[in-house]
């Protein structure tokens, strides 16, 4: 043995404080074997080598107790700073020790003697809150011989009141007797209070999940399922806490993907989780024997801070009701389709918000055809973006129609859109109509066209028509008022004659008053009966009695009879005729008004002077009537319009008397009804051309009764003629 450096230095080497550790028996032992060593020496050296022994056992005793001490103080200084309180009591309980943090939580500790002092104004209760007897303190526990380990209590004293973790050891003398207990206590307030909290907030957060309307299903890593909430429950009526696995549903149910197809027992949500995946909303079919469920289901892995899989959380919506009013839609869809092919108007169905073309009918794809001539067909089209196919969709009325219902879940109008299709004008009336679901937020746009080009026409020719009626009533009151002032200022005339008894002495002029009076009664006559025929014509009741008559006669007798009044009026009327007979179906009374119309219309706008020809031209199919003169002549940009009803060319600039405009329409409505036509022909300020054609036909049955009747034509051509 060495003492290998200085022995009341502080640094030993490891070696001497290892043999340091050597125990009093061991040093005897070392001394017995070196004195048996010894036999055979003399007593000198015996006594020499025994001191030499005797001295080294003495410095091993120094250091021994040297070590001590420094072990002593270390233990002290370790029990100063310990944050743990210790308290170290004999075996009658009386404390030998308390280091300072024991010092600090015990009540008066400096009073503090024994452990029925400690306990004197402290109270001691168990975690849940249960009064703690005295004799049940764990250090009192230990002096009965129990070892306690990590008891948890709480403390009230009058100074504090706190939670503490306490263990009491027994600790026992070489004879085994009880010598001491030592009691190790710290405080766990903060982390009681924390783990209350926790528990609090868990209860929470369970409350919430058991609550929650959809479905939560967590289970661990070996797929035993921790938790189901109530509408997992009643989602899954086979779940039972605790004793339920993954998978162990399988035998009651069956699962089936969103194509009905059915999912095996790996693919199952809650596998899918253990193998890592997360993923949202896997539409699923859950078969039961009693009800079948259509769930949306999301999954989620949650792992720990190893990176190891800790918990699986499944989350189910109860999809039935929505899939039930999905496949009423999806069913109104399909019937919506079969309708909308079938459909007398155009219609394109368009998703929202990509504004994709789902379905487009025959209709508006030839509508749509007109504007894009590519486009091939209906089918092809289906899935493309109107905005791809029409560029710049955007600036489009459509598209604003379009964002507006979008916007406000609305229908929306697009009223007389008009369109050139083909150099026409077409005018639509445009629908958009909100296809909402069953969120109500809007799935898709129905766009419904209806073509009212014709109605808006009809209305343009309608306002025209109401323009020219307007007109019309406007000249008729004025042929009204004319003759009947006439009338009426001849009577007032004749009363004063009357009056003043110069009768007889005026004869002559009174016979031209009558005259002018007959004459406006004529032309009053004349205009009732051009308004009821023109009505008849209009109404389809004005019928012809159809003869089988010379035309050339016909038309030579109006014209003599008109020769004295074309005389008095200064203008000369020439017959002409390349054929003496032309018999033809034609009804005698109405060719007149034909004839007398045309020479009236002649008389009317030709000077002092003038000439009028009528020729008969029989062109074997058809014979060509004409009533030629070289008055005024008609502008050509109103020749188009002469033979509607009521037209009248300007008439301060062109007529030199009266009229209505409904002669010239009436002649042309009768001449068709003969199954002919008219024209003219006109040079402003030369003079017109009417000419009339009729085909060349007869009729097998005359109606003789009409056809003998013999006819007063002067009073009718006194009334054709007495507005010129
Ligand atoms: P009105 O009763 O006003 O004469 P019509 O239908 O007979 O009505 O004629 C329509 C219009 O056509 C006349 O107002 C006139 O402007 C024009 N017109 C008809 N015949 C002649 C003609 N021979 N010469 C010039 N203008 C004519």
């Amino acid at each position: 043995m060495k003492n290998g450096g200085n022995s009341m230095g502080h640094n030993f080497n490891n070696k001497i404080v290892e043999s340091n550790l050597y125990s009093r028996d061991s040093i005897i032992t070392d001394v017995n074997k070196e004195f048996t060593d010894c036999t055979g020496f003399t007593t000198d050296e015996l006594l020499g080598k025994s001191l030499k022994i005797i001295e080294q056992q003495k410095q091993q005793i120094e250091q021994l107790k040297y070590e001590v001490e420094q072990k002593n103080t270390q233990l002290i200084s370790i029990l100063e700073n310990l944050s743990e309180g210790v308290m170290v009591s004999d075996n009658k309980g009386k404390y030998i020790m308390m280091n300072p943090e024991a010092k600090r939580l015990v009540y008066q500790s400096s009073h503090v003697i024994d452990a029925g002092d400690s306990s004197r104004n402290t109270h001691y209760f168990d975690i849940e809150g249960n009064d703690i007897p005295f004799e049940n303190l764990p250090e009192i526990r230990a002096l009965r011989g129990e070892s306690i380990k990590n008891a948890k209590m709480f403390v009230r004293h009058p100074n504090k009141e706190y939670f503490m973790e306490v263990s009491s050891t027994p600790s026992y003398a070489a004879n085994g007797d009880l010598s001491m207990v030592v009691s190790c206590f710290h405080e766990i307030t903060e982390t009681i209070q924390q783990s209350r909290k926790i528990l609090e907030q868990k209860k929470q957060l369970e409350a919430i999940i058991e609550n929650i309307a959809d479905g939560i299903s967590i289970f661990d890593n070996k797929g035993k399922y921790i938790l189901f909430n109530k509408s997992a429950r009643e989602m899954s009526p086979v779940y039972s806490e605790n004793t339920y696995k993954v998978g162990d549903r399988n035998n009651q149910c069956e699962l089936y993907d969103i194509d009905g197809e059915k999912i095996d027992s790996e693919n199952i949500p809650a596998r899918r989780v253990l193998r890592g995946e997360k993923f949202k909303n896997m539409r699923m079919a859950i078969k039961f024997s009693h009800k079948t469920s259509q769930i949306d289901v999301s999954g989620t892995p949650i792992y720990d801070n190893e990176g190891n899989f800790s918990i699986g959380v499944l989350c189910s919506r109860d999809m039935t009701d929505n899939f039930k009013y999905e496949n009423i839609l999806k069913d109104k869809n399909k019937f919506l389709d079969r309708l909308l092919d079938n459909f007398e108007l155009p219609v394109v169905r368009l998703s929202c918000t990509d504004l994709k073309i789902l379905e487009i009918n025959q209709k508006a794809f030839y509508m749509l055809k007109t504007f894009l001539p590519h486009i091939e067909s209906a089918v092809k089209i289906k899935g493309t973006k109107i905005t791809d196919m029409v560029t710049p969709f955007n600036e489009t009325e459509y598209f604003q129609k379009i964002n507006e219902v979008i916007k406000e879940k609305k229908t929306k109008y697009l009223n007389r859109k008009v369109h050139l299709i083909n150099g026409n004008e077409v005018y639509w009336n445009v629908i958009f109509e909100p296809m909402l679901e069953v969120n109500d937020e809007i799935k898709e746009i129905l766009i419904l066209i209806i073509d009212v080009t014709d109605e808006i026409k009809s209305n343009i020719v309608m306002g025209k028509a109401m323009k020219s009626q307007e007109e019309f009533f406007a000249n008729i009151s004025h042929e009204l008022r004319t003759p009947l002032n006439v009338i009426a200022s001849t009577i007032q005339l004749l009363k004063m004659y009357y009056s003043d008894e110069s009768l007889n002495n005026r004869k002559e002029s009174i016979i031209k008053y009558i005259d002018s009076m007959k004459k406006n009664c004529y032309r009053l006559s004349k205009l009732i009966n051009n308004i009821v025929d023109s009505s008849k014509i209009e109404a389809g009741f004005f019928e012809l009695n159809l003869l089988n008559h010379n035309i050339v006669e016909v038309v030579e007798e109006i014209v003599i009879s008109v020769t004295n009044f074309t005389d008095s009026k200064g203008l000369n009327i020439i017959f002409d005729t390349d054929s003496e007979e032309k018999i033809i179906a034609c009804d005698p009374e109405k060719i007149e008004r034909i004839i007398l119309n045309l020479i009236s219309n002649a008389i009317k706008f030709s000077n002092h002077g003038g000439e009028i020809f009528v020729d008969i031209k029989d062109k074997s199919e058809f014979v060509e009537i004409s009533v030629k003169d070289n008055g005024i002549g008609i502008e050509e940009k109103y020749l188009d319009m002469i033979f509607d009803r009521f037209k009248q060319v300007d008439k301060s600039l062109t007529r030199n008397a009266e009229g209505t405009g409904i002669g010239l329409s009436l002649v042309k409505s009768i001449v068709e009804l003969h199954g002919g036509s008219i024209s003219v022909e006109s040079e402003y300020g030369k003079g017109s051309k009417f000419i009339v054609v009729l085909p060349t036909r007869e009729v097998m049955q005359q109606n003789m009764i009409f056809s003998s009747n013999i006819r007063d034509n002067s009073e009718i051509i006194q009334v054709e003629l007495s507005d010129v």
